[in-house]
């Protein structure tokens, strides 16, 4: 065991502060990882305030971060995959059973049995899993992702989690070349999932509750932008689409975008909002429509999706902060000002 820089939060209502946290000495099997940058999920803020407390109740302290890239420091005798010296990203997994149905599949992120970056009961240490606001972290090489080298790090980083989680929806809605499809909410998932909708070929129109982000979304990829706000252009667009992806991180009226789904329309939660919400089964029920939900994706198809921007050019647009400005970055996130997603640069944490 050896001793790491990190940042931790005490309770759901403290901030985040410098600590330091224990991590394993690499086993036969682990990749040892400096983290260059993390990026700042919603999730993470989610898991610090606790605001997920009925699902997924927070262990304190709670280091979160599961968008990682770094460069690999030593490898256990074991490892195939990775030498000293490598970059390497770690997301939102860092075990899994390996053995059931799911895993089999390549589709560790539905593993009943799997080990979340952080914040899940640690097998090595016990305890609970620390994350990536940290100098290093020890990860088992299955679940440690080769990073194009062509491609700014810092941008490379939210590909981990904001990357996946879009990709992986639209990827299995089918070809959508052509086709129209919806983005609601432009933040760290909703600009990637812009910039994958349009790599795929859509037809791309971002739902924003933001005015001032309308030049962004069309210079991030999308043809057209509706202000949600505005009925009268939610109504020119109602029943128009093939597939529309959620990415609100708080309560809202589902409805209102199910209706703009046309027939056999599908739309797909990735957000993960607090509270329930309230769907309408008639929404639903006219023109066949349907509502599912998707978590991040499998190892194999987040190394897919990490090839594909390395060929694509494909990052995150990225504000580089310090970790001494987590705080403040939180406080902006829940305010939807982000653009469009915070990646921490981790030299900061050699001064703490
Ligand atoms: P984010 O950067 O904060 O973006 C969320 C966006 O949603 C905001 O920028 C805003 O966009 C819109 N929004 C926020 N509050 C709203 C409200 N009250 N009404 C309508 N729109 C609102 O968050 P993120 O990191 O992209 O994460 C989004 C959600 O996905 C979070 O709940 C997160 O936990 C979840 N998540 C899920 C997975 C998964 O595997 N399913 C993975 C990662 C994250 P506009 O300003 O454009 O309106
Ligand atoms: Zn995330």
């Amino acid at each position: 065991m050896f001793n790491a820089k990190a940042y931790s939060a005490a309770s759901a209502t403290s901030p985040l502060a410098s600590t330091t946290i224990p991590r394993r000495e690499a086993t036969e099997r682990d990749v040892q990882i400096e983290i260059l940058f993390c990026g700042i999920c919603h999730s993470d803020l989610h898991t610090v305030r606790d605001e997920w407390h009925s699902i997924m109740p927070t262990v304190y302290p709670c280091v979160p971060g599961h968008e990682i890239v770094g460069r690999v420091t030593r490898v256990g005798s074991a490892v195939t995959k990775f030498k000293q010296g490598d970059l390497a990203g770690v997301g939102c997994l860092v075990d899994s059973d390996h053995t059931c149905p799911n895993c089999q599949d390549g589709l560790e992120q539905l593993c009943p049995n799997q080990t979340l970056t952080f914040n899940s009961p640690d097998k090595h240490l016990g305890g609970v899993t620390y994350g990536g606001y940290s100098e290093s972290i020890v990860v088992d090489e299955s679940f440690v992702l080769r990073v194009p080298a062509n491609l700014n790090l810092a941008g490379v980083a939210p590909l981990l989690c904001a990357g996946i989680t879009t990709y992986s929806p639209i990827r299995r809605w089918g070809d959508i070349t052509g086709k129209k499809v919806g983005v609601v909410g432009l933040g760290g998932l909703g600009h990637m999932g812009v910039k994958f909708a349009r790599a795929f070929g859509a037809h791309v129109v971002v739902f924003t509750t933001s005015p001032g982000k309308k030049e962004d979304a069309l210079r991030l990829g999308a043809h057209e932008v509706i202000v949600s706000t505005n009925a009268e252009e939610m109504q020119r667009h109602a029943g128009s689409f093939a597939f529309i992806l959620d990415t609100i991180a708080a309560d809202h009226d589902i409805n209102a975008y199910i209706n703009m789904l046309g027939r056999d329309g599908n739309i797909t939660l990735v957000g993960a909002p607090e509270k329930p919400l309230a769907v309408s089964a008639f929404a639903l029920l006219f023109g066949r429509r349907s509502l599912s939900g998707s978590i991040i994706g499998g190892i194999a198809e987040t190394q897919e999706m990490l090839d594909f921007c390395g060929d694509h050019t494909i990052t995150a647009d990225v504000e580089v902060i310090p970790i001494q400005k987590v705080n403040e970055a939180y406080e902006r996130l829940v305010k939807s000002d982000v653009k469009y997603r915070f990646s921490i640069d981790m030299a900061s944490l050699k001064s703490e």
